[in-house]
């Protein structure tokens, strides 16, 4: 093993190899002689030279006791810490500012640290993009001067033309030849990281570090694989451990990520994101304390914060944690990467350049607690499909597959087939997809002509998701939020021992699945985004409920619910973000005229999931429109009526729509508005309960009408108007007093009960009389009196102790295809339940066989803006609870 400690107090530097020998190196060779007499055990040997310092020979365990007076009483661990700084770190302006920060910092905490660096910002892509433009003979000037101008920024003092002239040259030949090497490539690539290197250092040197810039050529050897080199381990080990002896105490090594070198010096390349590789490899060979990996993100999400919002970062994960995260894209945990730390027990911190309060996620041998779950994407695919009949129990397809796939260096993310074995799904690299298609034409062209093969198609723009953690046995949960969001997966799999599940989907489904599957994985608030149509009295109190009770909502039963349109007949609001309490006046004022696909684009574009409309208008065209939401992948929910009353044909497609498209359709509110009515019918009709008739006082206004006239010795009129200028009534109170209203209630639960009743089924006693019924409301309300010696009559006539109500009755052989519904004005006993309504409740009694003479009877407020937009509250909570 290897150590390099230094002691800031004594200026004690000690290097030691091997296990059983150590060297002491030391600035000050007084110091430590005294240090070592004063421990009267501790001998030393001869003073030797090593590597042009004074070194002192002794045994290991004399050497363990001496270190330990040296270093604990400096109270820290004085092992070395490898900082790694990625691209976006590096960046001009605050990047490379904090990243010098961030090293000065450490450095005057007395922190052992070697810094491993990778190219600035985007070098390397933009190094290949021009390499291929000289390749093609195209001018590539101008972008090598943007490359030029950025890497040189405003430093002065720093003087980068060699590396710029080297480069000049490469492309120059380039240019000439019309091609280039993969030792070429390297070669330029190297200068991503060899600028950053020598800018980085003199930076420091400016900050008044000692830093020093090992090129790391000279350290790490592979073998001559350009592009994505193998590691010589031994002669590399050897090389670095020579390298960081010949420190002094306070030189602060700075080493190239990504290039290495041939045995014969050929500049070399460790593979895309290698400087990630090339810190682990640093950390192993000097049995790092820790490996800082400084990125632009907080840590490792539990999704692609970019798409997932909701994504949380993972505090902890084990090295086989992260591994599996590996293979799906997280490049900072790519295998090679891992397993240097692995053998050493080094653990590895991902850390955010830009926010020094996080703490990152740390990468180590303890696994977190649950296990973890992630997301992860591999975003640019295809599925490439073999099919043909010929295929079923041919032997050795697979082997021809993959062997001319890899002869074609196309790797294959995913393979999926049926037993049938009629077809084979492939997913790989989109870039790659035609190379594969051609290689496997090429391949299968006689089983072509034999037909075994039919053909090989190719679905381009498809992504990668991956489940870190998952297996199938919660599986559904995720999947049926898919479904439910018209999100079906091309194709899926499960590993068998690591847990984990991939699905590919469409290119132009990923951002919104991501966020369907993060909600149901990590149970963390999914997010229901609400589309809500009409703001009046009902509508507006329910955006009003809604965004007061959102936050609770959220903590208590983990629902987002994310307000992102709200419309009139003539204006539509729209903020995906969800709208805020000041939306009266946003309508006014930003709201867009609109038809509903304007809501259905702009839920596509921004990848809304969860979608319910909720319509709160009392408007017949607006209905028209409920099929289109269905279609567009919305769940309903509606204190309008209208829908459930049109002809029995409509109520029946409508569900016919929903149950294929797996929608659901809420509304509790259009029969006694919050009281749980429908529910409970549907509930005790599905449960087998035969329900004999249903009969109650289902108008709020009528009620409060019909109780009061009933009670006092007022006038009709008089009471008609208190119960107008009360808001009991809709604006036309010859709405309510036609009887209309309470029909349709009756029928809604008539229907409720698979009755095939139409409105025209329904006897109504129209209470206005028919020289009223057809002028204006104006001329209607002038004109109230005329009911009054109609209604005295009807109240004089009854028996005594009785009251009037206005009720709607639905009774007849409820088994039969019809029942009867009637609606009319009755006098029923004071005492009884029907007449002890008070106020403007609705009472409705449940007649049942099992319940017999004793119905059950529901009973509280049945009308007014508040309860009404509880209930279609509760109506929309039932569904986000669901999807
Ligand atoms: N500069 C190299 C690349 O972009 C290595 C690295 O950044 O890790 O692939
Ligand atoms: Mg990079």
């Amino acid at each position: 093993a290897f150590i390099n400690l230094q002691n800031s107090k004594t200026n004690i530097h000690i290097i030691g190899v091997d296990s059983d020998l150590f060297f002491t190196a030391n600035e000050n060779k007084d110091t430590f002689k005294q240090l070592a007499q004063a421990k009267s055990n501790v001998t030393y040997g001869e003073i030797q030279s090593l590597h042009g310092h004074d070194a002192f020979l002794i045994e290991f365990e004399q050497m363990q006791q001496l270190l330990k007076g040296v270093f604990d009483a400096n109270g820290k661990s004085a092992k070395i810490k490898i900082l790694k700084f990625g691209g976006k770190s590096l960046s001009n302006g605050e990047g490379l500012g904090r990243v010098l920060e961030i090293i000065t910092n450490k450095v005057k905490n007395g922190e052992n640290i070697a810094v491993v660096l990778s190219a600035r910002e985007k070098a390397t892509d933009q190094l290949e993009a021009i390499l291929n433009k000289a390749a093609k003979g195209l001018d590539y000037r101008e972008d090598f001067e943007n490359f030029e101008r950025y890497q040189k920024h405003t430093f002065k003092n720093i003087n980068l033309s060699e590396e710029f002239q080297e480069l000049v040259k490469l492309f120059e030949g380039v240019t000439l030849l019309g091609d280039y090497s993969a030792k070429i490539k390297d070669q330029v690539l190297a200068y991503g990281e060899l600028i950053s290197g020598k800018l980085i250092t003199k930076l420091l040197i400016g900050e008044g570090i000692n830093a020093k810039l090992l090129d790391s050529r000279r350290l790490i050897k592979t073998d001559d694989s350009y592009g994505d080199a193998k590691l010589l381990e031994d002669v590399s080990r050897e090389n670095v451990i020579h390298e960081f002896s010949n420190l002094k105490p306070d030189e602060v090594p700075l080493i190239t990520g990504f290039i290495a070198s041939t045995e014969t010096d050929e500049t070399t390349t460790l593979g895309r994101n290698g400087s990630n590789y090339t810190a682990s490899l640093i950390a192993n060979f000097l049995d790092a304390e820790e490996l800082e990996n400084y990125t632009h993100v907080d840590g490792i999400f539990t999704a692609n914060p970019e798409f997932v919002s909701e994504a949380q970062r993972i505090e902890q994960l084990s090295y086989s944690e992260a591994n599996e995260l590996a293979n799906f894209g997280a490049t900072i945990l790519h295998a090679k990467t891992i397993i240097p730390l692995i053998e050493k027990n080094i653990p590895l911190r991902v850390l955010n350049t830009f926010n020094n309060e996080n703490e990152g996620t740390l990468i180590s041998a303890k696994s977190s607690k649950e296990g973890i779950k992630s997301l992860s994407v591999i975003e640019n695919e295809a599925l490439i499909n073999l099919e043909g009949r010929g295929l079923l129990g041919k032997v050795g397809i697979d082997a021809r597959i993959f062997r001319t796939l890899s002869q074609n260096n196309i790797s294959v993310s995913i393979i999926s087939q049926g037993s049938s074995e009629r077809g084979i799904g492939l997913v790989v690299n989109s870039e790659k997809a035609h190379l594969a298609k051609r290689a496997l034409e090429m391949e299968f062209e006689s089983d072509f002509q034999s037909r075994d093969i039919n053909t090989i198609t190719i679905v381009s723009e498809v992504s990668v998701i991956s489940i870190v953690g998952q297996d199938l046995s919660t599986f559904h949960k995720p999947y049926n939020a898919l479904i439910k969001n018209q999100i079906v997966p091309l194709l899926f799999n499960n590993t068998i021992s690591g847990k984990n599940v991939s699905l590919v989907v469409k290119k132009s489904d990923l951002h919104k699945a991501l966020n369907v599957m993060h909600g149901q994985i990590f149970g963390i608030s999914k997010k229901v985004n609400l589309a809500i149509f009409g703001h009046g009295n009902v509508g507006g109190t329910l955006v009003d409920q809604i965004l007061a009770s959102k936050k609770g909502i959220e903590e208590r039963k983990g629902i987002n619910l994310n307000v992102f349109a709200l419309a009139n007949s003539k204006k539509l609001l729209l903020n995906k973000d969800g709208i805020s309490k000041k939306w009266e006046e946003e309508i006014n004022e930003k709201g867009i005229p609109y038809t509903v696909e304007h809501i259905f684009d702009y839920a596509k574009i921004h990848h809304l999931e969860n979608l319910i409309a909720i319509d709160n208008t009392a408007s017949q065209d607006f209905v028209a429109n409920y099929f289109d939401f269905i279609e567009n992948g919305f769940d309903l929910v509606s204190s309008n009526k209208i829908a459930n009353t049109l002809g029995f044909d409509y109520y029946r497609l409508i569900r016919d729509e929903l149950a294929k498209k797996q929608k659901q359709y809420l509304y509790e509110t259009n029969v006694g508005a919050g009281l749980p009515l429908i529910d409970t019918i549907k509930l005790l009709h599905l449960s087998g309960e035969n329900i004999t008739r249903i009969k109650g006082v289902f108008s709020g206004s009528l009620s409060y009408i019909f109780n009061t006239f009933s009670e006092k010795d007022t006038s009709f009129s008089k009471i008609l108007k208190s119960a107008i200028s009360n808001g009991y009534t809709e604006p036309d109170p010859r709405e309510d007093l036609s009887g209309n209203d309470v029909g349709r209630k009756l029928l809604i639960l008539a229907r409720e009960l698979e009755l095939e009743n139409e409105f025209d089924d329904i006897s109504i006693q129209n209470l206005i009389p028919v020289s009223l019924r057809n002028g204006s409301v104006k001329e209607f309300l002038n004109e109230l009196e005329v009911l009054d010696d109609y209604f005295s009559k009807i109240k004089d006539n009854q028996e005594p102790n009785h009251v009037l109500r206005y009720v709607g009755d639905l009774y007849g052989d409820l088994q039969k295809e019809k029942g009867k519904l009637e609606v009319k004005l009755v006098s029923v006993p004071k005492e009884s339940a029907l007449g002890q309504v008070k106020g403007s409740d609705s009472i409705i009694e449940i007649y049942t066989e099992s319940y017999g003479e004793h119905p059950l009877v529901i009973q509280g407020a049945g009308a007014g803006a508040a309860v009404t937009a509880r209930g279609v509250f509760g109506d929309i909570l039932r569904i986000a609870e669901k999807i």
